[in-house]
């Protein structure tokens, strides 16, 4: 088969097992904290395979791995591709780590066909892309681009009396360093920037023909990692209905308003979604006490800013309504904002014809996570993204891809490479 060729399926099956082995978490799934000893060894292991590969190695100070391949014209800005190696807690192996295989697959191919691109070819492997450690999405690549704040390192770990701050001395990196304001790489030098990257949607595993997707806009979001409900903690059989001020059946009314609210979004077109997922009553919560106090998460996503202004103004209003009803008062926390992005669409159009160059089906689908992609693509780099289908979904151990379709996209992803500088001559 065309895929296979040049043993690229042999070589990038062989990485995906070797790097899950040392993923394992303790209970399931795989865990790569973002600044953490496992995503470290994922780093040194695609060192030594650059070394193999006689690929020039780059750190920035923030830790972020660049390995490029040299083109001809060593002053012609790059083709980069890339993504990141952490992992959500006990989540999947191929959410990020796809990317960085098929960018390290592709240069592979590269070196076993003798092609030499016109332009550099630079893989980059982000940092801390999950926000599900310290509560801050793209970290690598907000660092790199002189993005990140003081507030986003003082942010605690989610489950260790740990700031981020801390994590990333511990693994070796100068926080003042981190939190500079200027680029740490040039990003004029980057003609072009896809990253491949697993669907995290049923859509493409749903097609028998397609199952690789070229992305054509990569939703924003508005979170809050954690807001408070506080009501009065009383005792619940001594209590009458009228003199409760019970933060659960207000967290309940809450949630049952915005659905509705979703709902009629979404009827007239609205892109969205709209997730409350972590729910935290207080430690001394039990079943005879009406609870007092519900620590609740925020996540919102659109395509549209506009979207997520006016759904983020109609939740803060409905949690007044409910607070003036029911006795209890709303606490938010920092909303942290992630810009949505737009592919460039000559990019776009490349990956399009670079697919049917190598006779593979595609399917033109929207982002509904956001990628490390947008940070640089709201910052002028043209990027685009493959998406890649996958099974039983992400951020959860039990994600699943056919390397046969990742070698689809990769398959895409070489083709769009070595014909980048025929379409733009
Ligand atoms: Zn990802």
């Amino acid at each position: 088969m065309q895929q296979l060729r040049y043993g690229a399926y042999d070589f990038a099956k062989k990485v995906f097992d070797e790097i899950r082995d040392f993923s394992r978490d303790p209970v399931i799934g795989i865990s790569r904290q973002g600044y953490g000893p496992i995503e470290q060894k994922v780093h040194d292991y695609l060192k030594e395979r650059a070394k193999e590969l006689d690929l020039e190695v780059k750190i920035d100070r923030a830790g972020n791995l660049f390995l490029t391949l040299p083109g001809l014209d060593r002053t012609l800005p790059c083709y980069m591709t890339g993504s990141h190696a952490d992992s959500v807690p006990q989540g999947g192996h191929y959410d990020g780590l796809a990317g960085v295989v098929a960018g390290l697959t592709t240069l592979y191919w590269l070196r076993q066909t003798k092609t030499q691109p016109k332009r550099d070819v630079t893989l980059v492997v982000f940092r801390m892309e999950e926000s599900s450690w310290f509560g801050k999405a793209y970290v690598g690549s907000l660092a790199m681009t002189g993005q990140l704040v003081p507030e986003d390192l003082a942010l605690k770990h989610r489950n260790k009396d740990q700031t981020l701050a801390e994590a990333m001395t511990e693994a070796g990196f100068d926080t003042n360093e981190i939190l500079r304001k200027d680029c740490s790489i040039d990003l004029k030098r980057i003609a072009a920037f896809t990253e491949l990257h697993i669907e995290q949607g049923p859509t493409l595993d749903s097609k028998k023909k397609e199952r690789v997707g070229i992305v054509t806009g990569i939703r924003g979001n508005f979170r809050h990692k954690e807001c408070r409900c506080i009501g009065v903690t009383a005792h619940s059989g001594a209590v009458n209905k009228e003199f409760r001020h019970d933060a659960v059946m207000a967290m309940g009314n809450l949630l049952y308003r915005m659905d509705k609210h979703w709902d009629e979004w979404l009827a007239r077109g609205e892109d969205l979604v709209f997730t409350m997922g972590v729910f935290k009553t207080s430690s001394s919560s039990a079943i005879a006490i009406i609870p007092g106090e519900v620590s609740f998460s925020i996540d919102i996503r659109s395509l549209s800013r506009d979207t997520l202004n006016r759904f983020h103004a109609l939740l803060e209003a409905e949690c007044a309504v409910i607070a003036a009803d029911r006795g209890v008062r709303f606490e938010f926390d920092r909303l942290l904002i992630c810009e949505e992005a737009n592919v460039d669409p000559d990019l776009s159009q490349h990956l399009v014809n670079a697919a049917s160059k190598a006779e593979i089906p595609v399917l033109q689908i929207p982002s509904g996570a956001g990628h490390d992609s947008a940070v640089l693509g709201n910052l002028g780099v043209p990027v685009t993204m493959i998406f890649v289908a996958n099974q039983d979904g992400s951020h959860n151990p039990h994600e699943k891809m056919k390397l046969e379709d990742f070698m689809l996209g990769t398959e895409v992803l070489f083709t769009s490479i070595v014909t980048y500088d025929d379409l733009n001559a």
